[in-house]
């Protein structure tokens, strides 16, 4: 038989009845998590690896963003556990309405099923996918830049042009 949300919610509630020290976990994030095996639904990366990775490194992702299906905020099955650098990839894109992608909910939508919602966790994992390389590419950009001046040769011909790719893109840094 298939486990259901209700019955992961029924096992987290018994496990912070049990044991004082899992009062940090809300019932519901952790039948989320436990429901997506403590894995990011979009990387299959450990969420467990630490404690750093827990607490500060993974988000609680709203499949479709909440601000455009606002009925879906609290579903269960728009909630995913996934890592901050997915997370921040995704960020509002919505699965429904993308280029190349036929919508399959209306934005009043109140429930998703388990279909939809399978559907559209693959239409995320391939999104994040295509955009990961380039955001890794811009990393080693920005983490050869530091390096550079790190060794004080910032006055070389690639560390200009590299300081002003910096500025034109805008970006506040990792922990700004
Ligand atoms: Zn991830």
């Amino acid at each position: 038989m298939e486990i259901t949300f209700d019955d992961w919610l029924q096992t987290a509630k018994q496990m912070r009845k049990d044991n004082s020290f899992m009062h940090r976990w809300s019932p519901e994030t952790l039948a989320i998590w436990l429901r997506g095996g403590c894995k990011c639904a979009y990387c299959d990366c450990d969420l467990l690896e630490s404690r750093a990775v827990a607490y500060f490194l993974s988000a609680r992702d709203h499949v479709l963003p909440k601000s455009k299906y606002p009925a879906l905020k609290s579903h269960p099955n728009n909630l995913v556990p996934t890592c901050k650098a997915c997370n921040t990839i995704k960020a509002y894109w919505d699965a429904n309405d993308a280029a190349e992608e036929i919508p399959i909910v209306s934005t009043n939508v109140h429930v998703l099923t388990d279909d939809q919602r399978a559907e559209l966790l693959s239409r995320c994992r391939r999104y994040i996918k295509s955009k990961r390389p380039e955001i890794v590419h811009e990393f080693e950009k920005e983490k050869e830049l530091i390096q550079i001046s790190l060794r004080g040769e910032r006055t070389t011909a690639a560390g200009n042009t590299q300081a002003a790719f910096l500025v034109e893109k805008n970006d506040k840094p990792p922990c700004g």
